[in-house]
C-alpha cells in the first residue's frame, strides 16, 4: 500500500515560512491498497489538496473516508474537498461513532448561525454513512482495516491497515499513559501496534510541556519511544505537530524522542511526518 502526508499538524493550520518542511495543514492522510482501492483517514484542512489531485485521477471514483474523530482540525477542511460536489464521487464514510452526524453537522445552517454558505443537500456525490455498527472491522479487498478507541476527550478511533504481511498503524489525538483512562491501558496500544511495519503516532508534546496538558489527548516524546520499543514497530512517524511548532521545533522533537529510544538501545528509524511525503509498504 502506498501512505501519503497531506495534512500533519495538529489543532489548527498553522501555514508560513515555519513550517514549509513539516508541513501547516490539519490533518488528511491518503493511503491507496495495492489493488488500487482509496481510502482517506481525516478531512482536515490538508483534504483540500487531496481533492483536487483525485480530481485529476479520472480512474478514481469511489473513496472510503475514515473518520478519527470530529474535532474541528480533522473535520473543517471538508466544504472544501472538491469530490463531494461532483455526482459521480461516491464517499463511504466509517470511522468514529458520530463522523456522519459531524460531517452533516459542518454544513447545517441550524448550528449556531451556520459554518459555511453550503448546504448538506447541495452536495452532488454519494455520500454513504457508516454501517453498523460504525466502529466494525473492513475489508477493501485484500485490506483489513481495524478500529482502536483513543485516549482522547470525546473520544474516536485510530486504525490499523494490514496488507499481506504489511501492517500500518495510525493513532493521532491519543494521550499514552500507564494508567490508561476511557477503558483502555497501555498494553492495549501495544497489542494494537505490535510489529508495526510503520506507526504512525500523535506526538504533539515534548515531555516538559504535557505536565500543564493532561487530559488534552495528546503524546510526548517519552510515551511514545515506550509504545514503540514495547510494540517492535520498525518504523516510527510522529504526527500532529503542535501548531507553535517551528520546522526546527520538529527536529528538536525527533532529537528528544530518539534519545528516548537510544536509551533502551532501539534500532528503530524515527521522524516526523511532513505534508507531501509518501510511503511505500
Ligand atoms: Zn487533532
Ligand atoms: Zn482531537
Amino acid at each position: 500500500m502506498n501512505i501519503r502526508f497531506w495534512g500533519t499538524r495538529g489543532s489548527i493550520a498553522s501555514p508560513g515560512p515555519d513550517t514549509v518542511v513539516f508541513g501547516g495543514n490539519t490533518t488528511c492522510v491518503e493511503i491507496t491498497t495495492n489493488s488500487g482501492r482509496t481510502a482517506i483517514i481525516d478531512a482536515g484542512t490538508g483534504i483540500r489538496n487531496l481533492g483536487d489531485s483525485l480530481l485529476k485521477r479520472p480512474d478514481i471514483k469511489l473513496i472510503h473516508l475514515f473518520m478519527t474523530h470530529i474535532h474541528w482540525d480533522h473535520l473543517v477542511g471538508l466544504p472544501f474537498f472538491g469530490p463531494l460536489f461532483h455526482p459521480d464521487f461516491h464517499v463511504v464514510l466509517n470511522g468514529c461513532r458520530k463522523c456522519f452526524e459531524g460531517l452533516k453537522r459542518i454544513f447545517s445552517r441550524d448550528y449556531i448561525d451556520g459554518s459555511w454558505p453550503v448546504r448538506f443537500q447541495d452536495l452532488r456525490a454519494r455520500i454513504d454513512p457508516p454501517g453498523e455498527p460504525p466502529m466494525g472491522i473492513i475489508t477493501l479487498d485484500e485490506v483489513l482495516v481495524e478500529p482502536h478507541r483513543l485516549q482522547h476527550p470525546q473520544g474516536g478511533l485510530g486504525f490499523r491497515f494490514t496488507e499481506g504481511n504489511k501492517k500500518f498503524v495510525f493513532l493521532t489525538d491519543n494521550e499514552l499513559s500507564e494508567e490508561g483512562w476511557d477503558g483502555s491501558c497501555f498494553g492495549d496500544f501495544v497489542n494494537f501496534c505490535q510489529d508495526a511495519d510503520v506507526l504512525v503516532h500523535d506526538c504533539q508534546y515534548l515531555p516538559e510541556e504535557s505536565v500543564s496538558r493532561k487530559g488534552w489527548g495528546h503524546s510526548d516524546t517519552i510515551t511514545v519511544a515506550k509504545l514503540a520499543v514495547e510494540t517492535g514497530a520498525k518504523r516510527l512517524i510522529l504526527f500532529h505537530h503542535d501548531p507553535w511548532r517551528t520546522d526546527e521545533g520538529v527536529e528538536l522533537v525527533i532529537s528528544r524522542c530518539r534519545e528516548e529510544l537510544d536509551r533502551d538501545n532501539s534500532k528503530i528509524t524515527v521522524e516526523a511526518a511532513r505534508e507531501g511525503s509518501l510511503i511505500t509498504l
